[in-house]
């Protein structure tokens, strides 16, 4: 029973030069330990097939189903700040694309396939807690509506692979609205190929912006769209206190996705100052950094895509690329105050809520409150049970003070149902 998947391969049959065709390593005994139903019926897959043997053989590379034409992307990026010209698809692989039933196109990938020729020493495997750690996280973050790559299937593959100790092998098989990232562009752009970013990006705009395919700027209104995207997909991070951990620009999607749940977390107690990757020593993708990393991998991308820009005088024309990065603190403030509004329960507009917002998240910091039970009970207290809060926080008389300023803002929302004790 060979498996049916309707693939189209766009990416392997535009963009030949950016990829090299590779194949899977065969593991010895696969054996399917989740497999992500509601996502694959999203996607036309079969579910009896994925759920029986074939499908294990499938999901873990040992069969390859017909029309999927698996490649290695070479990519590169910016790690912690310095350029790595050859990173690429190092343990992973692009099986091919699917067509969804809401007719969006998406990337089928496997993780920890084994090496490839951008494996750089590495042996292209990934480890069980790893890869369930992805799946979970990204589910998590889809269920919360922000846009993350999802995970399709984990699968055992009956080996291990060697850490600092022996750990059992898996392979996970990531859905994405494309695998194109920063780090993409900057490959060829380091190469000065500015032909292969060019078609890069024309495959970018047909894939991820068709609207854009004829407009007379359509280079900087790309730039413009992926700086809006990532804006408001980093405000949603912030909103719910997630790090990334590693936000090099190879871990930033064209498509404005969250991808590679590596050493990434949810903060407990309220620190602008919070790091959780180990490796990250200096600091430089805490909670609070990551929109200023953010802008900082844009501008790496609007390094390598200036060459496509008009010239004047054989020189490039880079203003609206610098207008987008000037102006994109204040797009990501509005995106970040919007979600802020929300979680106060305003749905409404007034000059001092950045105040009040702002004099929230210090009151958190300062009194060592979690993040997100506080805003939980905050929602109590808008009820007009303060308890829980309370409870958090050394010194209420503080929030009680904060909360009478709250609560006076929240009775300007709906003059009509005036109240002290409940929000509208
Ligand atoms: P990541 O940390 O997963 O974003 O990966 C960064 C780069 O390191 C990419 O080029 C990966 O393909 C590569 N990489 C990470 N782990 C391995 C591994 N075990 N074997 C080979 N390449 C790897
Ligand atoms: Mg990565």
């Amino acid at each position: 029973m060979i498996m049916h998947i309707q693939f189209d391969n766009t990416y392997a049959r535009e963009l030949e030069g950016t990829y090299v065709p590779w194949q899977p390593t065969k593991v010895p005994s696969p054996k399917l330990l989740r497999l992500n139903t509601n996502l694959g019926v999203q996607l036309n897959l079969s579910m009896e097939v994925l759920n029986s043997p074939m499908g294990s053989a499938i999901l873990s590379g040992n069969e390859i189903p017909a029309g999927a034409m698996p490649i290695a992307q070479a990519y590169a990026g910016h790690q912690f700040g310095n350029f790595a010209p050859q990173l690429g698809d190092g343990r992973a692989l692009l099986l091919g694309e699917v067509l969804g039933e809401d007719g969006r196109r998406r990337d089928l990938a496997f993780k920890g396939s084994g090496p490839t020729p951008f494996s750089r020493g590495g042996d292209g495997k990934a480890a069980v807690g790893p890869v369930l750690r992805e799946y979970l996280i990204g589910e998590f973050m889809h269920a919360m509506g922000i846009p993350t790559t999802r995970a399709l299937a984990a699968v055992w593959t009956g080996e291990p692979v060697f850490r600092e100790r022996p750990l059992p092998g898996a392979i996970l098989t990531r859905v994405a609205a494309s695998h194109l990232r920063i780090g993409t562009f900057e490959f060829f752009a380091a190469r000065e190929e500015p032909h292969q970013v060019q078609r890069l990006v024309d495959y970018a705009i047909r894939r991820h912006d068709p609207q854009l395919t004829d407009h007379p700027h359509q280079y900087q209104e790309w730039f413009r769209a992926v700086a809006d995207r990532q804006a408001s997909l980093v405000a949603r991070w912030m909103l719910v206190g997630f790090i990334h951990g590693v936000m090099n620009t190879d871990n930033t999607t064209i498509s404005g996705e969250t991808i590679d749940y590596g050493p990434c977390a949810f903060m407990e107690a309220y620190d602008p100052h919070a790091v959780f990757s180990s490796i990250d020593s200096q600091g430089r993708y805490a909670y609070h950094n990551q929109p200023h990393i953010l802008r900082w991998n844009l501008a790496r991308l609007a390094e390598a895509i200036a060459p496509l820009m008009n010239t004047v005088s054989g020189k490039p024309v880079v203003d609206p690329l610098v207008e987008v990065l000037e102006t994109f603190p204040a797009r990501y403030h509005d995106y970040w105050l919007t979600g802020l509004r929300k979680k106060l329960g305003l749905s409404t507009s007034e000059q001092g809520d950045d105040a009040l917002a702002e004099e929230w998240l210090a009151l958190l910091h300062t009194q060592g409150a979690d993040y997100t039970l506080a805003w939980r009970y905050l929602a109590d207290a808008a009820e007009g049970n303060v308890r829980p809060l309370q409870a958090m926080f050394h010194e209420p008389s503080v929030l009680s003070l904060w909360l009478k300023r709250w609560r006076m803002r929240l009775d300007r929302e709906c003059p009509a149902v005036h109240s002290t004790e409940s929000s509208c």
